[in-house]
């Protein structure tokens, strides 16, 4: 594990440094959290609707950035320019969504005999944020945003790899006119600043996104301060495709493809019903050949690089040379490139079917019929998204159903709107981000009883 001072940004696609920046120490920590103390006491005090207004103000100031900030997550995390675009918009359309939700935080009366019963929803105080590498702006804005609306102020700490376009939004939340200090961004090493995040005693709720292993580590830490945590780990998405599906869109590679496969929501086991599973391996051959791996920067690119040279070998090590595969092409020369690839000889118990691998990588598995489908579709430890396939509309439903996993589509492979909720089942997470109830989950919620009996003689 390193504790250099310095965490060096490389351009994944080049290995040339993008940037240096410091390495936030335990005592950096301590003082953000203090300086965030603060900051949050005044934040909360405002009117919902004028904390509502600086929030606009600041989703129009990342709309005004899209293109540097899009560019600079292509530099940083070797996203394609088109994936980029996206996550700067999706960023700001979550301001603007928390900043209505700050308008729309609301109590309730409850009827109780005696008197009246009032609950409020009230900020939590500081809240910690710690973000992965794979979708370094989308996942600091998930965390950090609801949050901020619900009057906190948050700490973020990015991955080590990709601080780049979390310090710029921390520094546009300035220029946007938010108060200072409340909304920090750390870079800093995982068991250092991480650790410290986790630990502090007025970080009131850490929201951690990464993998399985490191969350139950940051679960077992807030234990020991009873502290709230929401997690969002691994996946290992099934994507069931049935013999009356429309193939071509069901097989989509970009299923598990986008973003080099370095997504939590990946459709990764490819199960095919068994009838189809020619007609699917020759679809995915051609598919796979035809995408276009490069330069991240160049609009005509379907597919970039890996984040470092770490997770390529990681992801190399799930595809022994010889494996029965279909194969794509990928770069040869600097930058942190792997093909695209579907392995075709995997067991469905096997380490390629169960662990995730985050690359892009799938691996193809037949299935005989609807309950054997469903079987295979559970058959992991994770449960975080899902795709089923078929023109049969009561087998979509039934299987989506019994499918455990927290966000499952019908002939299609979406999962992220910021207005619908998203998360995981068992070892994907716990807890939910977005949606509807996203700025409840940064509060407390206090009950008040108001006797109308008079004081007691
Ligand atoms: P990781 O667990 O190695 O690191 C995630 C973050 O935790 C980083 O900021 C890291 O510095 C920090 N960290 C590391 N050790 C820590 C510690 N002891 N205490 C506190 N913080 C610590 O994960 P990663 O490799 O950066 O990200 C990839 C993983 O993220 C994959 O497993 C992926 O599935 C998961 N992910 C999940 C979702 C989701 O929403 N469910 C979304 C994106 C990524």
């Amino acid at each position: 594990m390193s504790d250099a001072a310095e965490l060096k940004v490389l351009n994944p696609a080049t290995e040339e440094v993008v940037a240096t920046v410091p390495a936030a120490t335990e005592q950096d920590v301590a003082a953000a959290v203090a300086r965030a103390v603060r900051a949050q006491t005044g934040w909360a005090a405002l009117a919902p609707a004028d904390r509502a207004r600086l929030l606009r103000r600041f989703a129009d100031t990342v709309d005004a950035h899209t293109e540097e900030l899009a560019r600079l997550e292509v530099r940083e995390a070797g996203h394609t320019l088109g994936n980029a675009r996206w996550e700067a918009g999706n960023a700001r359309d979550l301001l603007h969504y928390a900043a209505g939700g700050a308008e729309r935080l609301l109590g309730k009366q409850i009827p109780v005999p005696g008197g009246w019963d009032v609950t409020f929803q009230e900020p939590l105080g500081v809240v910690g944020v710690i973000a992965p590498w794979n979708f370094p702006m989308p996942i600091a804005a998930w965390g950090s945003f609801p949050a901020l609306a619900a009057g906190n102020a948050v700490v973020l700490k990015p991955a080590e790899t990709t601080p780049l376009t979390a310090l710029r939004l921390a520094e546009l939340a300035l220029e946007a006119g938010l108060p200072e200090h409340l909304f920090q961004v750390l870079p800093g090493h995982g068991h250092i600043a991480g650790r410290a995040l986790v630990d502090h005693p007025d970080v009131a709720k850490i929201v951690f996104t990464g993998s399985t292993r490191t969350g139950r580590e940051v679960m077992e830490r807030c234990a020991r301060l009873v502290k709230p945590v929401t997690l969002e780990l691994g996946g290992k998405s099934p994507n069931v495709v049935f013999a009356d599906a429309d193939l071509k869109t069901a097989l989509d590679p970009f299923s598990f493809l986008d973003n080099a496969g370095q997504d939590c929501c990946a459709r990764t086991r490819i199960l095919v019903q068994e009838t189809a599973l020619e007609e699917a391996r020759a679809f995915l051959a051609d598919a796979l050949a035809a995408v276009v791996v490069g330069d991240p920067a160049d609009e005509r690119t379907g597919m970039g690089p890996l984040i470092s040279a770490a997770q390529r070998d990681r992801v190399r090590s799930y595809v022994p040379d010889g494996a029965p595969a279909l194969r794509g092409s990928a770069p040869d020369g600097p930058g942190f490139w792997f093909p695209p690839t579907v392995l075709t000889g995997e067991r469905h118990d096997g380490p390629a079917a169960r662990e995730e691998i985050f690359g892009p990588v799938a691996v193809l598995l037949p299935f005989t019929d609807e309950q054997d489908a469903i079987r295979l579709a559970n058959d992991t430890p994770y449960g975080l998204s899902g795709s089923v396939w078929t023109r049969d509309l009561g087998r979509a439903l039934r299987v989506a159903q019994a499918v455990r996993a927290g966000n499952l589509s019908v002939n299609s492979h979406s999962s992220v709107r910021y207005w619908t909720p998203f998360g995981g089942y068992r070892q994907s997470g716990l807890g939910r981000e977005l949606g509807p109830d996203a700025l409840t989950a940064f509060t407390e919620t206090k009950n008040v009883f108001i006797s109308t009996e008079g004081p007691a003689q």
